[in-house]
C-alpha cells in the first residue's frame, strides 16, 4: 500500500530535475552530494556552472583544488568539494582500460569519500535498482508522522531503525529508485516541517499523526544547543589594481582552501597631545603575515568575504 501509493503519486508529480533527464554516475552523485542539507531550487544554478566546467569524473579529477572550491563558492558545506575531488581522483585511477569502474552496490558507493549511508542507498537503488531504502531529514519527518515515531533523527541509530522498518516496503515496489525519490519528493514538496499540505497526501490515509490532528509534535524536537558566538575584526585593503588583501585558510576544517578577509587584533593604544588636540589613536595587529593581494573573482571567497566585499564594492 505505501510503495504503490508513493510511486503512483511520484509518476504524477515528480519534478523535472536535469539528472533525472539523462541519469548516469557522474551527475547522479554531483547531485546528490549537492543536495545535501540544501534545497533544489539553491543547488540548480550551481550545478549547471559545475557540470559546464567539469563535464567528466576525468575533467572533475584533473582540476585543482581552487578551481572546484571557485565553482563551489556560495554553496557551502565545503567538505563536500573537497570529497568530490578527493573521490573522482580515486575513481579515475581504478579505471579499467576501457571504462572506468563506478561502484555499484550501496556498500561499494559508502567507500566512496564524502558518501554516507543516505547517499549511498539513493544512488544505488536509481542507478542499479538495488531495494534499500533512503533516510534523509525529509524521510524521517515523513515517516515521523505516519507511524508516529518518536525517535531522534538526527542521530544514526534511529535512521537506521527507519531504513529498517523500511526494508519491507521497498521489497514490495516496482522500481527501487522512483520508491526512494518518491519519500524525498514527499518531504520536500508536501510534508513540509512547518505546514503539510495533507490533502495533497498520498499517505495521508495511514498519517497516525493527520488521524490525531498531530503532525507537528513529529519529529519529536529535541532542545538545539545554542551556538557560541565568535567577533572577530576583518581590515578590507584595495589596491590600486583592484586586487584586495586576502589570506588562504590553511587549517582544516570547514573553510580549508578559501581565502578570506585578514583578521586583526587589538593592539596598544597611544594618545598624544599636540597644541591644538589630544590624539586618542586605537590600534590593530594582523593575527597573520600572509596576506596577498589577490583578484577576488580568481579564487574561492569564504560567505562572510564574499558579502563583505559585495557590500563594500558593488
Ligand atoms: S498526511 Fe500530512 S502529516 Fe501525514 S505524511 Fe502526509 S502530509 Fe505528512
Amino acid at each position: 500500500m505505501i510503495a504503490a501509493n508513493l510511486e503512483n503519486w511520484f509518476a504524477k508529480v515528480k519534478r523535472p530535475m536535469p539528472w533525472r533527464r539523462r541519469p548516469s554516475p557522474y551527475v547522479c552523485w554531483l547531485s546528490e552530494i549537492m543536495m545535501q542539507q540544501t534545497t533544489y531550487a539553491a543547488v540548480l544554478p550551481y550545478y549547471e556552472r559545475f557540470l559546464k566546467k567539469f563535464p567528466t569524473v576525468e575533467k572533475l579529477a584533473a582540476a585543482k583544488e581552487s578551481d572546484v572550491l571557485k565553482v563551489w563558492e556560495g554553496l557551502g558545506y565545503y567538505a563536500r568539494a573537497r570529497n568530490l575531488l578527493k573521490a573522482a581522483r580515486l575513481i579515475v585511477e581504478k579505471r579499467h582500460p576501457f571504462r572506468f569502474k563506478w561502484p555499484s552496490a550501496s556498500a561499494e558507493w559508502a567507500q566512496v569519500p564524502g558518501v554516507g549511508p543516505y547517499t549511498a542507498a539513493a544512488l544505488s537503488s536509481v542507478l542499479n535498482g538495488e531495494r534499500v531504502p533512503v533516510v534523509d531529514g525529509n524521510v524521517a519527518r515523513v515517516f515521523a508522522r505516519v507511524w508516529k515515531l518518536a525517535d531522534d533523527f538526527s542521530k544514526l541509530p534511529a535512521r537506521a531503525k527507519l531504513a529498517e522498518r523500511l526494508q519491507p516496503e521497498i521489497e514490495k515496489c516496482r522500481v527501487p529508485g522512483d520508491f526512494n525519490q518518491a519519500m524525498m519528493e514527499l518531504g520536500a514538496l508536501v510534508c513540509t516541517p512547518k505546514s503539510p499540505d495533507c490533502a495533497k497526501c498520498p499517505l495521508a490515509k495511514m498519517c497516525a499523526a493527520k488521524k490525531d490532528g498531530a503532525w507537528a509534535d513529529y519529529p519529536v524536537k529535541k532542545g538545539k544547543k545554542e551556538l557560541p558566538v565568535r567577533k572577530m575584526t576583518a581590515v578590507i585593503v584595495k589596491d590600486a589594481k583592484g586586487r584586495v588583501l586576502l589570506v588562504q585558510n590553511r587549517e582544516g576544517g570547514l573553510l580549508k582552501g578559501l581565502w578570506e578577509l585578514p583578521t586583526v587584533e587589538s593592539a596598544a593604544g597611544v594618545t598624544q597631545v599636540f597644541s591644538h588636540f589630544k590624539l586618542e589613536q586605537k590600534n590593530f595587529k594582523a593575527t597573520r603575515m600572509d596576506a596577498e593581494f589577490r583578484d577576488p573573482k580568481s579564487v574561492p571567497l569564504t560567505t562572510a568575504t564574499r558579502k563583505v566585499l559585495a557590500a563594500c564594492f558593488q
